[in-house]
């Protein structure tokens, strides 16, 4: 798969193994095409569970998942070991994604990002990513990395836009995957937002999605766990948002993090 699709399922403590699966399966079976865990959710045997459960071929949708330094299992030190089980962890044959989760621990470019290159070399993933990257890491990344970077995972909302992130995934061409793109559930009591959802008859956390959608290489992975969130966010992609309606959502910037780790990079 060369594109990703712009909306795709988050997993991030979506821990139960049954509603794991239920959303998984149900995300898939409505027609999302991408789905996201990482090694250290401790999800990926649910979300595997989910994935064989529903009636959608393997080769139809986008799997990524991502390598840690910090949790449970392998950590950069054993990248590529840790990269083949994560195919164990999901029972699939292949990954679409691989991602370096964070720039921190072990985390170096020259030992680390040929790891991921090997991983793709040998079909353990299609795509190369990082996540959690700053402008000077991406460089050195891109700069690395033998395959091509095929995706940088941010956090981005309307709270924290990474205006600079998105205009370099644009300019080198990769794709920019928006995280807690409804700012962890916070959008959905922001007066703006809901101003401009009842406008449309339209959700609030359908005028972010869309609003980050509307974006040019950027994608979106708003985590939801039932059948109602899942519904209402992929619906988000029959959202025309106007140019009023733009620049009122870009004025609510605010610089604020809602995901941050000991030794982040920024
Ligand atoms: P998010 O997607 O911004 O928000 C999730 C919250 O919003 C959940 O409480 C969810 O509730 C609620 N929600 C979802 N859809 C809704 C709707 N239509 N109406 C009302 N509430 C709704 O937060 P996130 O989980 O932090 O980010 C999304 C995904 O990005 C993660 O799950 C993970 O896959 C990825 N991520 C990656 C990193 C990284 O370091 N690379 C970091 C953070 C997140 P329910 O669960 O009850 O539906």
């Amino acid at each position: 798969m060369e594109t990703i699709p712009n909306l795709g399922l988050g997993t991030w403590e979506n821990t139960d193994p049954e509603a794991c699966a239920n959303s998984v399966q149900f995300a898939l079976e409505l027609g999302y095409r991408h789905i996201d865990t990482a090694q250290a959710y401790d999800n990926e045997p649910y979300v595997g569970e989910g994935i064989a459960r529903a009636d959608v071929d393997r080769d139809e949708f986008l799997l990524a998942t991502k390598v840690h330094d910090e949790f449970s299992g392998l950590g950069y030190d054993r990248f590529y070991e840790a990269a083949g089980n994560r195919l164990d962890a999901l029972g699939v044959d292949a990954l679409d994604l691989l991602y370096v989760h964070w720039p921190i621990g072990r985390y170096e470019a020259d030992e680390t990002l040929p790891k991921l290159d090997r991983a793709v070399d040998d079909g353990i993933t299609t795509h190369a990513g990082v996540s959690n990257f700053t402008i000077e890491l991406l460089d050195e990344a891109i700069e690395t990395l033998e395959t091509p970077l095929f995706a940088h995972q941010a956090e981005c909302h309307p709270y924290l836009q990474q205006e600079h992130l998105i205009e370099h995934a644009q300019e080198h061409d990769y794709y920019f995957v928006a995280y807690s793109p409804l700012a962890r559930g916070d959008v959905l009591k922001d007066d703006v937002l809901t101003d401009i959802a009842d406008k449309h008859d339209a959700s609030a956390a359908q005028v972010s999605l869309a609003w980050l959608m509307g974006k040019e290489n950027v994608v979106v992975i708003p985590k939801a766990t039932g059948e109602a969130h899942i519904r209402d966010n992929w619906d988000a992609r029959d959202l025309e948002l106007d140019d009023e309606d733009v620049e009122r959502i870009e004025a609510i910037e605010r610089e604020e993090r809602y995901v941050e780790r000991d030794n982040a990079p920024w």
